[in-house]
């Protein structure tokens, strides 16, 4: 069979542990023999960031602005334990928030779904997307004790000196107090990557705060989304068939559970960080989380929700067998060369990732899949293979489909 050729590279970020292994077998069994692989590669892996100083990860996002379309590998986010670990001459950074600096973007969560892998909702049949804001609120407050007796005011001091000010209370004892902020450009760069994202996953978008207590804060995101939608999205999303909603976020909880799924929720910072939890647990298994990265000028950074998987890293390196879970790291290459594909108008390429994500999940619904889906699954006569077996029995699938 001819290689499936591509015009312009993808960015590929290599990175730690476990996940590392698998990206080897990834592009071994799964990519290098079907497509003509063009990538630009940046290692970062915590040993090259180190000796770097880190540009290798600047280098990368910046990478990224050029071409478009980025695929991560997890990475380590050093800690004390990570320095010594590594030898390292300092701690850096997170690479993902240095990324997510430089490409301003929002973090879009989907679970893969599959036959025999039940959410615990009932009613949830297709994916929810969850898109978190990931600047401000209650992540950047300033908080007080409140000693005693006395009042307690926000004050904002102009660059001409002149100061406005607001009571938050007057305390006739102990408590606390707290300040936060965000900024008209971050919530504007949340509401156009949700809207850019919902255009092209051609899903409906809610977006859920609380602006009948908060008539200030939260009713300024509200009126955020809705001005942008207005000029700039409304045409495109009426002629795509979607919408655009604002509820509460009581309502939208309420709505989420009796949904079928199939939107994408967009939440504020805090909100966003404790449902993406929550969806992704009741989907079944954060080994199936996929995520992407979308800038609002439409840069794209694929990436699998879940970590280095230190744990199986370990036995891994002991010579022991590991059965981890690949499908969020496939899935994270699927979806850049599906964006690559349809970026260059390279048809072929576009259904290898369509054929490549459907053979993973056939694998799957044969009863042939990892360990920890295996303790979950309702389907009977599973096999349970080791990392390696499991992405060589979706090469095979994958076969089988391209040869039909
Ligand atoms: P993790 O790598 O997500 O793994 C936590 C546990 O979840 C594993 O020990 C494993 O459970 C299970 N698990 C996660 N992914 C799995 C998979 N693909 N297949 C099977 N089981 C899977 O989180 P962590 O161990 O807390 O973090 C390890 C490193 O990852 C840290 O250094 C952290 O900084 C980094 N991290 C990176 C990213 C990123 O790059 N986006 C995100 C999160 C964490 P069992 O051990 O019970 O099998
Ligand atoms: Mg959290």
């Amino acid at each position: 069979m001819k290689k499936i050729q591509m015009t312009t590279p993808l960015v590929e970020m290599d990175g730690d542990e476990m996940t590392r292994v698998l990206w080897q077998m990834i592009k071994e069994e799964l990519l290098l023999p079907f497509v003509d692989l063009k990538t630009e590669y940046y290692d970062l892996g915590l040993k090259n960031r180190d000796q770097t100083d880190d540009q290798v990860t600047v280098d990368a996002a910046h990478a990224t602005k050029k071409y478009g379309v980025a695929v991560k590998c997890a990475t380590i986010t050093p800690n004390a334990t990570r320095m010594e670990e590594y030898g390292l001459k300092k701690m850096w950074k997170s690479p993902n928030g240095t990324i997510r600096a430089i490409l301003d973007g929002t973090v879009f969560r989907t679970p893969v779904l599959v036959k025999g892998i039940e959410p615990y909702v009932r009613t949830w049949k297709k994916p929810i997307t969850l898109a978190r804001h990931a600047y401000g609120d209650v992540y950047k407050a300033s908080e007080m004790s409140i000693p005693g007796p006395g009042k307690a005011e926000l004050v904002y001091t102009a660059e001409d000196g002149s100061t406005t000010s607001e009571l938050v209370h007057t305390f006739d004892g102990p408590g606390i107090v707290q300040g936060m902020h965000n900024l008209d450009s971050s919530i504007e760069s949340f509401a156009k990557s949700c809207f850019q994202y919902a255009l092209d996953a051609k899903q409906d978008v809610w977006f859920a705060a609380k602006d009948t207590i908060s008539k200030k804060y939260d009713h300024h995101f509200k009126d955020i989304f809705q001005e942008i939608y207005e000029k700039e999205y409304k045409k495109a999303f009426e002629k795509a068939g979607i919408t655009y909603f604002y509820t509460l976020i009581d309502d939208a909880v309420a709505r989420v559970i009796k949904s079928e799924g199939g939107f994408i929720w967009a939440c504020k910072n805090y909100d966003g960080d404790v449902m993406s939890d929550l969806v992704a647990t009741a989907f079944g298994s954060l080994a199936m989380m996929t995520s992407v990265l979308v800038s609002p000028e439409g840069y794209y950074e694929y990436e699998a929700a879940h970590g280095t998987v230190q744990r199986h890293y370990y036995k891994h390196l002991k010579g022991e067998e590991t059965s981890t879970n690949s499908i969020a790291t496939i899935f994270a290459w699927s979806g850049a060369l599906r964006k690559r594909g349809e970026l260059d108008g390279l048809e072929k390429l576009t259904h290898f990732a369509d054929l490549l994500e459907k053979a993973s999940i056939q694998t799957i619904e044969n009863g042939k899949m990892t360990k920890d889906l295996a303790l979950i699954t309702k389907l009977k006569n599973v096999t349970v293979l080791n990392s390696g077996a499991f992405i060589k029995e979706v090469r095979r699938q994958l076969e089988t489909m391209l040869q039909a």
